[in-house]
């Protein structure tokens, strides 16, 4: 390829995650900034990651440029940076309305391209959800993504965030109370990582333990699987908001709100195109 590693200075650490560490790198010749994201041969889900990253190609997926291999035999892959980094940065800041409609756009477009690809992210967080100054927003990191086969599926279920994991997720063959068998639709799953993010950019915290409350396994584990949505306060979001967030998160993937039906909910297709884009900026700038 036109890549080499020699080639780039290294000059920060963007983030550090299971998978590696991700650094901000310049190419010498040029001095185009990228992110440079190192994956350890030994990890799990190592080759997958490359897999993926490899099947992709849209505006709102992280663009990978070319995988380069590094001299102890990992790979390193060369990001485009997004120069807003991750939402989970933006936390607690306050979000208005207008930005997190935004946000749920250009991410369910990115969880639609996917789809098309049938790849399932299965890490779907504030973390995963990358911005740039521009206003833009894509999803990263493929570390335990999947291709769906008609085989079913092979990595484990437990794998990711338990915070951010669907109720079905902790129960891959979920007995319905209707007693049925109901094989599990792996792409629901993207969908309620994507209804906690936004409900957490919302309330400004993880939203579905109390403030303060350990998040041991077991206690996320009982929330997902059994707690109540935590209530909006009276004021604080619209009636479509609401909407959207309860779509996202019905604990049955059965009745989920699929993307496509995201995408046309008024929350998200009635927003005013400009006003969001710049609200989105304007949070990411005064961070
Ligand atoms: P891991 O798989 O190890 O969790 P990620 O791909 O999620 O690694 O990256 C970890 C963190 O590094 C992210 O949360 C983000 O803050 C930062 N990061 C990753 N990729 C980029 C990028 N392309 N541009 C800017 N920051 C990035």
């Amino acid at each position: 390829g036109e890549f080499r590693l020699l080639d780039f200075d290294r000059l920060s650490v963007l983030g550090r995650g299971n998978g590696g560490t991700v650094h901000k790198v310049s190419h010498r010749r040029t001095s185009a900034l990228y992110a440079l994201k190192i994956i350890h041969r030994g990890h799990p889900g190592a080759a997958d990651e490359v897999d993926v990253v490899r099947r992709v190609d849209s505006p709102h997926i992280v663009r990978c440029h070319s995988v380069l291999p590094t001299a102890s035999g990992d790979s390193a892959l060369l990001l485009e940076l997004m120069d807003g980094g991750s939402l989970d940065s933006l936390v607690g800041g306050g979000f208005p309305e207008a930005a997190l409609a935004e946000v749920a756009a250009q991410a369910l477009s990115g969880l639609a391209y996917l789809r098309s690809r049938r790849v399932v992210h299965r890490d779907m967080k504030p973390a995963n959800i990358l911005v740039s100054r521009a206003g833009q927003v894509k999803i990263a990191d493929f570390g335990i993504a999947e291709v769906v086969s008609r085989a079913g599926n092979h990595r484990a279920a437990y794998e990711g965030t338990a915070a951010y994991m669907s109720p079905e997720r902790f129960d891959t063959e979920r007995l319905h109370d209707d007693g049925e068998v109901v094989p599990v639709d792996p792409y629901a799953a993207d969908v309620w990582g994507l209804g906690i993010t936004v409900l957490e950019l919302l309330m400004g915290r993880y939203p579905l333990l109390p403030a303060g409350q350990k998040p041991t396994w077991a206690a996320l584990m009982c929330a997902i699987c059994f707690g109540e949505l935590p209530a909006i306060p009276d004021g604080a979001a619209s009636a479509a908001l609401r909407d959207f967030v309860a779509a996202c998160l019905h604990k049955d993937h059965r009745k989920r709100a699929s993307v496509a039906e995201l995408l046309a909910h008024p929350f998200v297709a009635g927003r005013d195109l400009t006003v969001s884009r710049r609200a989105l900026c304007q949070v990411i700038e005064h961070r």
